[in-house]
């Protein structure tokens, strides 16, 4: 099996002092062998960040790009800025964005092939409401998701976020994880065949040190999207830790 991914999405968080404080208490603790490990700081800490993780085995991620490499388009970043300050990641159509900014399907869909061209690895986040989990018709959304959100010939990550797990501290059950990877694997399979095979899925919602080794041994997860616990860098590490 190859190696799991833990993702630590920092949101809106981290002035200069606590982010680099962060990234040295995980540089101290990143054991030598483990995981992959990225972290997504948000954009103004990218700079600071870039240096301070060059060398190191621990990469760097963004949370959201344009999908236009340059333009009239105010308060916007492009995938080839990131690119040049050494991103390696970006996180693209997160339920936030999704939900605050109206992102829909097709924006995310030209995002993902922005970041491809521009060198970047897409996580293309899909979740679904508590209503649609509850009404049963989840799969539904997941479906149009992945549909639209993946551009042909995607070869990034699939970050698996239902909306009523993140921050709530109510991470979906291992049952209900292992049973929506496996739909999501057969839509990414029905999407681009063999292809869709090698797509990793990263589960995240809730994600924390207790609940970590469950979920990361759950088959077809193939790793983590942390919000909450990647700012406390005890939590983050043990997650890390959790995975192979
Ligand atoms: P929490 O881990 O805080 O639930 O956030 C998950 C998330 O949205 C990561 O992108």
């Amino acid at each position: 099996m190859s190696r799991q991914m833990i993702v630590g999405n920092w949101k809106m968080n981290g002035l200069r002092e606590s982010s680099r404080e962060l990234v040295a208490a995980l540089l101290a603790g990143m054991p030598k062998t483990g995981p992959d490990v990225v972290i997504c700081p948000p954009f103004t800490q990218l700079a600071l960040l870039a240096d301070s993780l060059a060398s190191t085995s621990v990469g760097l991620g963004a949370q959201d790009c344009h999908q236009d490499p340059s333009g009239a388009h105010t308060g916007d970043i492009s995938a080839p800025m990131l690119k040049e300050l050494g991103v390696s990641h970006v996180i693209l159509g997160h339920s936030e964005r999704r939900q605050e900014h109206g992102e829909l399907d097709e924006t995310v869909r030209e995002k993902a092939v922005a970041a491809a061209k521009a060198g970047l690895t897409p996580i293309v986040c899909v979740g679904e409401t508590n209503d649609q989990r509850e009404n049963g018709d989840y799969t539904d959304t997941l479906g149009w998701q992945i549909k639209g959100s993946l551009p042909d010939g995607f070869c990034g990550i699939v970050a698996y976020e239902p909306i009523w797990a993140i921050g709530t501290g109510l991470a979906a059950t291992e049952a209900q994880i292992a049973e929506t990877m496996t739909f999501l694997r057969q839509e990414l399979v029905r999407q681009f065949g063999e292809a869709g095979k090698a797509i990793k899925i990263l589960y995240g919602g809730s994600v924390n040190a207790d609940n970590a080794v469950a979920i990361l041994s759950i088959p077809e997860v193939a790793g983590a999207l942390v919000g909450g616990a990647s700012l406390k860098a005890d939590a983050f590490l043990s997650i890390v830790g959790a995975a192979s």
